[in-house]
């Protein structure tokens, strides 16, 4: 039995997630390293999709993955929607396969059906337990076999009971004994193969060069060897990433610590590039001060000798800082959109609300933000208000409640209001120039405290040369005249 060709390509990487709903943030992680490896040596980057274990299926999951993918932008070259020259990248699709490398192991007599009943194999597994030892299935293997009647479940006969020793490319020289080696399944019951043969058998036949893949799989390492040796293929090079670890690094990041679904982050407003880079970072050392990256530059940079064995922790204010970083390299036509679309109802729908005065709003914005949740947060608590909306009598007048010397601020205004009628508004600096050595005159805080309240009714707002420049000139007079109306009456 021929087994199917193995293409030779110079860098070949894949992701091969399960198709299980959730694609952790770690997933992702290992999606990021093989695409990164893959572009750097113009390589090809696969997306597999292992969808044999039928229990776990979650619907929507296939499309779910090729979004988050295709949201930081890690393009696969083939993948669910397109086939290679070695056929689908669904495993479920690719039963021959499997079956095709079952026969050969059945031709070369390592592997042989499962006589036993589940319940068999139970009571095993359970005079294993209570006499304290690990359960090993050679063990019982029968002594004679029976025809394969490609229903049974299909078991691999290890050839071997050895001690096995690899290199992988981070953890460096491994080895495990005779205890890590079974006669584990092939095929299952339900006719699909197990995790062991259809990844071997899919990175043959796809001429998949490097494995990356999180270390839950490292244990398992001598069966995929003993496998790869009876079928006498040669193993892809093997990449374990280091776990990602919670902040406090006292256990692997899980859902209870926050490590949410890849998609709810681009909810939350992070930038792509900002994921991208940040996740670079967990587990892979450049060796250097540099911390922002560019895909560009951590494609060119990525470098697999200086990944770390120990786990790198998930830390939140750092992909906090990162993310502000990144929005201010945003055009303005993007940070616009991303304010925009973070505003509620009520600032979107106020009859003075424009484009214009939002755009004029951005660089308040931009100063303070790390995600977009904040912008609403902040719109929601009726900071950006002073913007959208004339503050009411009520507002103006309340700020002033204790204050004895509100009549005294009535001129002042009033002279604000004249001296801006002149005045340039193309600027902040500008309105500032043009009120500047009146309130040197009168004492700063004399002038701008009345000119903050009349302007936005708050005690707290950005400096009045700001809130002046955001609304305009019309705008801004006509506050400060309303005001003086209501302290006059
Ligand atoms: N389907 C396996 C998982 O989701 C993939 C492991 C691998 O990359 O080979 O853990």
């Amino acid at each position: 039995m021929k087994l199917p060709m193995n293409i030779p390509e110079k860098v070949v990487t894949r992701f091969a997630p399960s198709p299980t709903g959730f694609l952790h943030i770690g997933g992702i992680r290992t999606a990021l390293f093989a695409y990164l490896y893959a572009r750097k040596y113009n390589g090809t980057f696969i997306l597999r999709i292992e969808d044999t274990d039928r229990d776990r299926l979650v619907e929507g999951s296939i499309d779910h993955i090729q979004e988050c993918l295709s949201w930081l932008g890690l393009d696969a070259d083939y993948g669910p929607r397109k086939p290679g020259p070695f056929g689908s990248c669904i495993q479920s699709e690719r039963k021959d396969t499997y079956k095709k490398f079952a026969l050969t192991l059945l031709e070369k007599g390592f592997a042989y059906p499962d006589p036993y009943t589940k319940e068999e194999v139970e009571v095993f597994r359970n005079q294993a337990q209570n006499e304290k030892r690990a359960f090993l299935f050679r063990n019982h293997r029968p002594e004679t076999f029976q025809a394969w009647d490609g229903i049974a479940p299909l078991r691999f006969k290890v050839p071997e009971i050895k001690r096995y020793e690899w290199v992988d490319e981070v953890w460096g020289a491994l080895s495990a004994g005779e205890e890590a080696l079974d006669d584990f399944i092939l095929i299952k019951g339900d006719g699909y193969p197990t995790y062991a043969l259809a990844h071997i058998a899919d990175d043959y036949n796809m001429g998949v060069t490097h494995i990356f893949r999180s270390d839950e799989w490292i244990s398992s390492v001598p069966r995929f060897l003993s496998l790869y040796e009876a079928l006498e293929i040669e193993r892809p090079i093997f990449v374990t990433l280091p776990p990602i670890l919670r902040d406090d690094r006292t256990k692997k990041l899980g859902k209870r610590d926050g490590a949410k679904d890849t998609l709810e982050y681009r909810t939350d407003g992070y930038l792509p590039d900002a994921i991208n880079n940040f996740l670079a970072l967990i587990g892979w050392n450049p060796g250097t001060d540099q911390e922002l990256f560019s895909k560009e530059e951590l494609i060119r940079t990525f470098d697999i000798t200086k990944i770390q064995k120990s786990g790198g922790a998930f830390n939140e204010e750092k992909l906090l800082w990162m993310n502000k970083e990144y929005l201010q390299k945003l055009s303005i036509t993007d940070f616009f959109l991303y304010v925009k679309n973070a505003l509620p109802e009520k600032i979107i729908t106020a009859a003075a609300f424009s484009d214009e005065i939002l755009n004029r709003l951005l660089s308040t914005v931009k100063e303070r933000v790390h995600i977009q949740a904040e912008i609403a947060e902040s719109a929601e608590m009726g900071e950006y208000d002073f913007a959208f909306f004339t503050p009411s009598a009520e507002q103006i007048l309340l700020k002033w409640k204790n204050d004895t010397t509100v009549l005294e601020c009535l001129p002042r205004l009033k002279k604000a209001s004249q001296l801006l009628q002149n005045a340039d508004f193309s600027s902040s600096e500008t309105i500032k120039t043009a009120l500047w050595l009146y309130a040197e005159e009168v004492g700063r805080g004399e002038l701008l405290w009345p000119l903050r309240v009349a302007l936005t009714g708050k005690e707290k707002s950005p400096d009045p040369f700001i809130v002046s420049y955001i609304i305009g000139k019309e705008e801004t007079i006509k506050r400060i005249e309303n005001a003086c109306a209501k302290i006059g009456e």
